[in-house]
């Protein structure tokens, strides 16, 4: 494998192929790096060969690397893609641009309480339990629609999107269709799924964003 600035090229030239054969538009599908785990040396030449939207699963280590990129590249947008705890919610909206995992009550709350009381408006997704994992994050899929609605008229979120993360053994196509049957359903425009195996398929599936880590990086 190359280095992360080769396979970033690979990944984007492939991303456009899979919009293509899709019949969707050019840059239908958005590239979410997710640097978990990468320490700002690595990340650095990627952001330098144009790519600006990140991912991070850990506040605290996103609060360990990404201000100072931050004030580096003043561009960058950064994705929440990891559960959040409520207590790390004020951090959470300082740092991040996009938070993808709503997916309880008292979250959708503390949210909305931290950006008013910061002035900031983040742009917001709903995670989706697809596969009902006990261990797994993310609203059951019978939830999902009905919790859209409540983030949007109890807690006055703008939600514009669903994420989802299948389960690792089973094929995922089934459930980047769930999710995008719920998105319809619950009329959000959003759908962030696909990973580093799986992006293309997230793409014929609709995907509006992908989330690819190892393909670009390397593994972890
Ligand atoms: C780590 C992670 C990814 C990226 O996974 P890869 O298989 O390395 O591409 C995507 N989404 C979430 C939520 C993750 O935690």
């Amino acid at each position: 494998m190359g280095n992360a600035v080769e396979q970033l090229a690979l990944v984007k030239a492939r991303i456009a192929a899979a919009e293509r054969q899709a019949d969707r538009e050019a840059s239908a599908a958005s590239l979410v790096a997710v640097s978990k785990t990468f320490d700002t040396e690595t990340i650095r030449p990627v952001i330098k060969a144009g790519q600006r939207v990140f991912g991070e699963n850990r506040v605290q280590e996103a609060q360990g690397k990404w201000p100072a990129l931050k004030v580096e590249f003043p561009d960058i947008e950064l994705h929440l893609i990891g559960p959040l705890q409520s207590n790390k919610a004020k951090e959470a909206v300082a740092l991040f641009d996009v938070i993808e995992t709503v997916d309880r009550e008292k979250i959708a709350a503390e949210l909305a309480k931290e950006m008013a009381r910061q002035g900031r408006a983040l742009r917001l997704y709903v995670q989706v339990n697809t596969g009902s994992e006990p261990q797994k994050a993310g609203i059951d899929p019978k939830d999902a629609v009905a919790f859209v609605k409540r983030c949007r008229e109890a807690h006055g979120l703008a939600i514009e999107g669903l994420m989802c993360i299948p389960p690792a053994e089973e094929n995922p196509g089934p459930h980047f269709a769930l999710l995008e049957k719920l998105a319809r359903e619950a009329s959000v425009g959003k759908l962030s799924m696909g990973m580093s195996g799986d992006y293309e398929l997230a793409i014929a599936f609709g995907a509006t964003s992908v989330r690819v880590g190892s393909a670009i990086f390397g593994s972890r």
